[in-house]
């Protein structure tokens, strides 16, 4: 679970950005968003909420349209949209595919704010009761898990700590989660978590991780809470195991709320 609340503005000003323009998701005052503009900007969101990090491949435009329950066509105009504004580019033969170019920059600020301003209530709450779940889920785990559950989360634990920033990371604190997950054994709880957090997020169950602004500091913090998550769960200790999972899942609120001012034309 992602772990940046602090955002540091003047940072921001100052990092790499795209050059390029991105082209207006909202043509008119007047004028209704149509289902590319509203697929464009959630794309640039999940850019900058770190979703999809710098260099990663986003899925096929199947599954995304799957995910973003629009048509194929919807998503491939959307994406030609990104990659005329420099924030994807497009790949080539085997391997290939769209791909982040650079962390989101100010021209990504007004899809960001639409974007998140438009189902905030919404995320709020979502995140919310994620957190609640992770923290039922955490406490089934220390009641249930088995022995090969203990050796499984170890590993993945160690994964987490060897794994380079960013991307190694992001997928190896999916992998523990899972595994945390599969400890529970309880399928209807798992299944709800999956469910919620796709509600979320674009590209669950990877988890939202930031822009690469402080990103090693939110690692390491993340790092500290898996530690004492696992230690909870593999020794049984159910209250507290509960209490580290929801409070680790909710930093993922703070991590909207950091991205939702950092977007905001008002603060710029
Ligand atoms: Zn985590």
């Amino acid at each position: 679970m992602t772990r940046q609340h602090q955002l540091s503005r003047a940072a921001a000003a100052g990092q790499a950005v795209s050059t390029g323009t991105l082209p207006s998701a909202l043509p008119g005052v007047q004028t209704p968003a149509s289902a590319v503009d509203k697929i464009t900007d959630r794309l640039i969101t999940a850019i900058a909420i770190g979703e999809y990090l710098p260099e990663s491949r986003l899925p096929a435009e199947r599954e995304l349209a799957a995910s973003l329950q629009v048509g194929r066509m919807t998503v491939r105009s959307a994406i030609a949209r990104l990659v005329q504004g420099g924030l994807l580019e497009t790949r080539r033969g085997r391997g290939g595919g769209s791909f982040v170019r650079e962390p989101s920059g100010p021209t990504s600020n007004a899809s960001v704010h639409r974007t998140l301003t438009a189902r905030w209530d919404a995320l709020r709450d979502t995140c919310e009761a994620v957190s609640l779940l992770h923290g039922t889920i955490a406490r089934a785990a220390a009641k249930n898990r088995t022995d090969v559950d203990v050796q499984v989360l170890r590993e993945r634990l160690e994964c987490f700590r060897n794994a380079g920033s960013g991307q190694p990371s992001q997928k190896a604190d999916e992998l523990l989660h899972l595994s945390i997950a599969e400890a529970a054994h309880n399928a209807t709880l798992r299944g709800t978590l999956f469910e919620l957090e796709s509600r979320v997020s674009i590209a669950a169950p990877a988890y939202l991780w930031g822009s690469p602004i402080g990103m090693r500091e939110m690692e390491l913090r993340a790092l500290a809470d898996h530690e004492n998550l696992v230690a909870a769960i593999c020794e049984r200790q159910v209250e507290r195991a509960g209490t580290i999972g929801a409070e680790h899942a909710h930093i993922d609120l703070e991590l909207l709320e950091a991205a939702l001012r950092e977007a905001d034309p008002l603060e710029a």
